[in-house]
């Protein structure tokens, strides 16, 4: 049983198909939902439980926000698409030999200035998620190495940054968060009951409200034909810049005396000892990112393409010691916004907007946290009370 949709503002059109198990699920027509997807009406069927709450994305923000949602009692239900959760706070495993690197190619290092987010960063250091780097970075600059006063803290997690994410899910105060992951979101609708989510692969889940935590071009390309002017305008008034990322695995990194490096060069812009972050016995590794504005120009470029020029200029720059084992470029085509939505978050009734673009202050994971906090509070008072006992909640 396939479904066409088409979209009347956009006119894109897509297909998805209802699998076995969907179909299965539907015992009575009772159990039926009508979607009005002008100028379409379909008929799609309740394949899981109502919940309280959708949240698309298992990015940090997302996560903060289903965190505090099922604390306080709410059913949450969280879509990634990705195989596991922590979006761009995440973590690549490099096959060194017979050894494994674990290399942080999205977010690098947090920070916390908040005063919440201090007292979890104090819990997750005690726990041993979390340490602190460093105090600040040098510069690299043509006229050479300048050092810097130290700063804040710069904290990072010593088994990879997507464990910051994963400390989210498994809460010490609650019971694990559900998340879904492979489960790439191609469709939300409102319905009578709040929204509804469409899996590619057919699946629906439904809930009486929907938080989306996806880069705003994503965001926006699920929500467009549902969005009011004012909603579709904030929206498509944050900007992306990309990122390409090369992760290296050495041989040997030198006596060297930064574990973190902002350049200042038209290509490269930040060099990290990524390894320096890991216990001691984990494959030395470095980590590049490349300028906002090199990144737009080689973005449809090959990753081995990419890594061969970015490679030529790390040697020139910072030594011939950059001999690669392993190389993999990674490109972040939606790596941190240039333009943001100036409030915590972006709401219209029910459908909620949340992430590192939701900030009058830096783009960053504290952003991020941040967001989802915020999110989940403006969206408690709007549910009131929870639809059922939530099972997820510990008595
Ligand atoms: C190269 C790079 C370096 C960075 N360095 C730092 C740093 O050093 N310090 C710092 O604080 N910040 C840094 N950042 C920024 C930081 O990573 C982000 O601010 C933060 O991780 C954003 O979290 P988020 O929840 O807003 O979004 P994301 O992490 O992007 O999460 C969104 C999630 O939504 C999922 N998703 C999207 N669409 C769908 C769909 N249709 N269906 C299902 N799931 C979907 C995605 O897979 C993703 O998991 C860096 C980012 C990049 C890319």
């Amino acid at each position: 049983m396939h479904y066409d949709i088409q979209n009347s503002k956009t006119g894109d059109k897509f297909r998805f198909t209802m699998n076995a198990k969907a179909r299965e699920a539907l015992p009575t027509a009772s159990s039926a939902v009508v979607f009005s997807v002008n100028p379409v009406q379909i008929e799609l069927m309740t394949v899981r439980a109502l919940m309280d709450v959708i949240v698309v994305g298992a990015g940090l923000a997302g996560l903060a926000a289903a965190r505090e949602l099922q604390n306080a009692g709410f059913g949450v239900l969280m879509l990634e698409k990705s195989r596991g959760v922590g979006g761009r706070c995440t973590t690549k495993r490099l096959g060194v030999g017979d050894l494994t690197a674990r290399v942080d190619h999205g977010a690098q290092f947090f920070t916390a200035r908040g005063e919440r987010l201090q007292k979890l960063i104090i819990q997750l250091e005690y726990s041993g998620v979390v340490q602190a780097w460093t105090r600040g970075f040098p510069k690299l600059t043509a006229r050479g190495l300048e050092t810097r006063a130290a700063g804040h803290a710069r904290y990072v997690c010593t088994e990879g940054m997507n464990a910051l994410a994963k400390a989210f899910v498994e809460d010490a105060e609650g019971l694990p968060l559900e998340v879904v992951t492979n489960a790439l979101v191609g469709a939300v609708f409102p319905s009578h009951l709040g929204w509804s989510a469409v899996l590619e692969n057919g699946e629906i889940y439904q809930a009486r409200s929907l938080i989306v935590n996806a880069p705003s071009p994503q965001a926006l390309a699920l929500t467009r034909s549902s969005l009011q002017p004012q909603t579709l305008q904030a929206l498509e008034a944050v900007q992306f810049n990309p990122c390409w990322a090369l992760m290296i695995a050495l041989e040997a990194i030198p006596e060297i005396d930064w574990q973190g490096l902002e350049i200042e060069h038209e290509m490269l812009e930040w060099a990290a000892l990524d390894s320096s972050k890991r216990t001691v016995g984990s494959p030395p590794t470095l980590v590049l990112h490349a300028t906002p504005a090199w990144s737009q120009a080689h973005l449809e470029q090959s990753p081995e393409t990419v890594a061969a020029l970015m490679l030529e200029v790390a040697q020139e720059l910072l030594g011939d010691w950059v001999k690669p084992i392993v190389m993999l470029a990674h490109r972040w085509r939606y790596a941190k916004p240039s333009i943001t939505h100036p409030e915590p978050f972006l709401a219209q009734d029910n459908l909620m907007f949340c992430g590192d673009w939701c900030t009058s202050n830096h783009s960053r994971i504290e952003a991020a946290i941040e967001s989802g906090w915020s999110a989940a509070k403006d969206l408690q008072q709007k549910l009131g009370t929870p639809l059922q006992a939530n099972p997820h909640l510990v008595p």
